[in-house]
């Protein structure tokens, strides 16, 4: 029990640096909703609709790898500091 009790501990301070981070901001202006932010991200925090052209990203997922920073065609993503 002990062990578990550390290890949400130790959970919950990783996740507290990873959101110090910053955020993942989108600017709808520039994006295309073709959907290769969704295919590229490791944990699948983001979700595209290209038909809705809706873009959601769930922050309580992502680990601020930058990933779909870096493969956006538009450069529509941006990893922001928290304000
Ligand atoms: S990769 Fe860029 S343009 Fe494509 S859906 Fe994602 S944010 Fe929009
Ligand atoms: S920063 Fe990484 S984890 Fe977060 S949405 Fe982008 S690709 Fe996914």
């Amino acid at each position: 029990m002990g062990n578990l009790i550390r290890k949400i501990g130790q959970i919950k301070i990783l996740r507290n640096k990873l959101e110090a981070r910053g955020h993942i901001s989108h600017n709808q202006d520039k994006c295309t909703y073709c959907s290769l932010c969704e295919k590229k991200c490791p944990v699948d925090a983001i979700s595209v609709s290209t038909q809705d052209k809706n873009w959601n990203i769930d922050n309580s997922v992502c680990i601020r790898c930058k990933t779909c920073v870096l493969n956006c065609p538009t450069k529509a993503l941006d990893l922001k500091p928290n304000m």
